[in-house]
């Protein structure tokens, strides 16, 4: 894909949003670190109803660190990996706190060495709550990358890397967002909605899907004559006054 091609995509998509951020309902980079770790394979919206619960409670390194595993769980549990999300969201709080003044740091290094914080995680938190132009490629990401030849790659880091080279500049920040969202709720998986893509005539997908064409209708047979009985009238009813 060229480069005015990538720079049109990323035109429109920022004409179409030009504010995008994380469905995660957070209010600090201690929150959106909570959010982050409970979304792995779950739903934004069922960790917003889980932490709409919490945050309330308990939205502190040490707060949440004095509910305990236990106690955490219990505000976490409609969501998947509970027990070991509650794990490491305890023992990163008592890292934050022993570590980095109960604060979240803004350093890649920092953030992975916190348990259950991996590559992913740390760049959405370094984009979204630092203002990093970072690339936290998720499933929606990889697949829309790959399907319109914006940056197509085997694995995850090599579609982050090609990203980070190929978005143009000025887009590279709000880039993840826009690409999310649009994975998510158009170039969905199982079937993109081609039709109502704003970028369809740019994107590279060789099985875009279309609507069926829709068939001519057919011709209206005449309604059936009713036929004619003997005398014009039921012979049943005529028998049985006999
Ligand atoms: S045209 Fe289809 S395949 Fe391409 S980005 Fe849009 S929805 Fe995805």
């Amino acid at each position: 894909m060229n480069t005015a091609k990538r720079h049109e995509i990323f035109r429109r998509l920022a004409a179409a949003n030009p504010h995008p951020t994380t469905e995660l309902e957070y209010a600090t980079p201690f929150e959106l670190l909570v959010a982050v770790t409970l979304s792995a394979q779950a739903t934004d919206k069922g960790v917003n109803l889980a932490t709409r619960r919490l945050f309330p409670v308990a939205n502190t390194p040490e707060a949440i660190y004095a509910l305990g595993e236990a106690g955490l769980s219990e505000y976490i549990r409609t969501i998947g990996l509970y027990k070991s999300k509650a794990k490491h969201i305890i023992a990163a709080c008592r890292m934050l706190i022993d570590l980095h003044g109960s604060q979240v740091p803004h350093d890649r290094a920092a953030l992975e060495s916190l348990p259950g914080v991996g590559r992913k995680t740390a760049n959405v938190i370094l984009n979204t709550a630092f203002g990093e132009p970072t690339m936290a490629v998720d499933t929606h990401i990889f697949r829309v990358a790959n399907r319109t030849g914006l940056a197509p790659g085997k694995t995850v880091l090599a579609v982050e890397k090609k990203l980070l080279k190929n978005v143009p500049q000025a887009f590279l920040v709000d880039a993840h967002h826009w690409l999310i969202l649009h994975g998510r709720y158009v170039c969905q998986a199982r079937k993109p909605k081609c039709a109502e893509c704003i970028i369809a005539d740019l994107c590279e997908y060789k099985d875009k899907t279309w609507p069926a064409p829709q068939q001519p209708a057919a011709p209206r047979k005449p309604a059936a004559r009713p036929r004619k009985t003997t005398a014009g009238r039921n012979p049943r009813a005529a028998s049985t006054r006999d």
